[in-house]
């Protein structure tokens, strides 16, 4: 009998750990991702001669199974446990950059960079280039309004029951900065910060995470700054960052600086379910929009997902 063919879209934690799952269980396993690497929003950017995590930033680790990989990969040095200023339990971070913990989970599993999947019809997932994976059965990973469009323009018909669970779904966007001081500056910040009551909610040192030596920070706007200036310019708003940190770091310090806008940072209002499995298509749908609404949560929808599979 042959192989049942699972198509994975999405290689970040969640798509990864389906994938980590399956393989194990002896199916045969692709994931595609539009991005050039894995990770999806656990993101590590290299830039001049330096690299800062403009993603997630550290994560928390709270179910067994996810203590039991995590403990895995603290023995190979992937992670860390890590102290946030002002919280008491412990969460982890990865010493060399967060995208190291999906590089380590995609080692031996199928994965293709840069085939973005725009349309699926009839067991085929098409990709923008005209390429195409079949599959028996199919995973989507993507932020839900991205697996709306693509319903939309595969004609998929959902039933009231999986319209209701996937529309009520909300994200809130972030803008990301990143800048580089100049080495002479003597400004750190200690364990990383967080903000209240301002345009930025956090700001840290990739050099106290050990990602670099050159004083590399990483500012998150707060969702609320976020949403209200999610369309203007970028440079614009790296500004108005810069501007409203200058309390914490002398402006005249950055060396350098990138501003990323992530449309879809972290799901504020999920289903409580680890999954949707659709009822007439051999589809399933999960991520951080399912449970928790972060690393942990995805990686225990992976889980479900995969052994609902099985
Ligand atoms: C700024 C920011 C800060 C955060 N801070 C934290 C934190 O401190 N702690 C924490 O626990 N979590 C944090 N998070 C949230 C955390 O990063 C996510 O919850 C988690 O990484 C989600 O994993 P995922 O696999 O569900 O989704 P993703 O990582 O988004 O993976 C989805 C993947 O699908 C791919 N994809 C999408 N559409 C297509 C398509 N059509 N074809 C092919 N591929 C496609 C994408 O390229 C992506 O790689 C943060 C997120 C952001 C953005």
């Amino acid at each position: 009998m042959s192989k049942q063919k699972i198509l994975i879209i999405g290689a970040g934690i969640t798509g990864l750990r389906t994938a980590q799952v399956l393989s194990q269980a002896s199916l045969a396993v692709t994931i595609v991702d539009k991005g050039r690497g894995v990770g999806g929003r656990m993101a590590t950017r290299r830039f001049t001669d330096t690299k800062a995590d403009h993603g997630a930033q550290y994560f928390s680790v709270k179910s067994k199974a996810f203590q039991d990989f995590i403990n895995e990969a603290e023995k190979q040095q992937i992670v860390k446990p890590w102290k946030v200023t002002d919280k008491t339990h412990l969460r982890y971070i990865c010493p060399d950059g967060m995208s190291t913990l999906p590089k380590f989970m995609a080692q031996g599993l199928e994965v293709k960079l840069t085939q973005k999947i725009v349309r699926i019809s009839n067991n085929i997932a098409f990709t923008e280039s005209g390429e195409q994976f079949d599959f028996d059965k199919l995973v989507i990973t993507a932020p839900i309004p991205q697996v709306l469009q693509l319903f939309e323009e595969s004609e998929i018909e959902l039933n009231d029951d999986e319209k209701n669970i996937l529309h009520a779904i909300q994200y809130d966007p972030c803008w990301a900065l990143i800048a580089k001081l100049n080495t002479s500056s003597g400004d750190t910040i200690a364990g990383g910060k967080i903000l209240e009551n301002s345009s930025v909610s956090w700001v840290v040192d990739n050099a106290e995470k050990g990602l670099t030596v050159s004083p590399t920070l990483t500012i998150h706007a707060s969702s609320s700054y976020s949403q209200l200036r999610l369309e203007e310019k970028a440079e614009d708003v790296a500004k108005e960052l810069i501007a409203s940190i200058s309390d914490i770091v002398n402006p005249e310090h950055i060396e350098t600086y990138q501003i990323h806008r992530w449309r879809y940072a972290l799901a504020s209002e999920r289903a409580n379910e680890p999954f949707l499995q659709l009822k007439n298509y051999p589809i399933y749908i999960g991520g951080d929009a399912f449970g928790v609404g972060n690393v942990e949560g995805a990686f225990v929808s992976g889980d479900a997902i995969a052994k609902a599979i099985c």
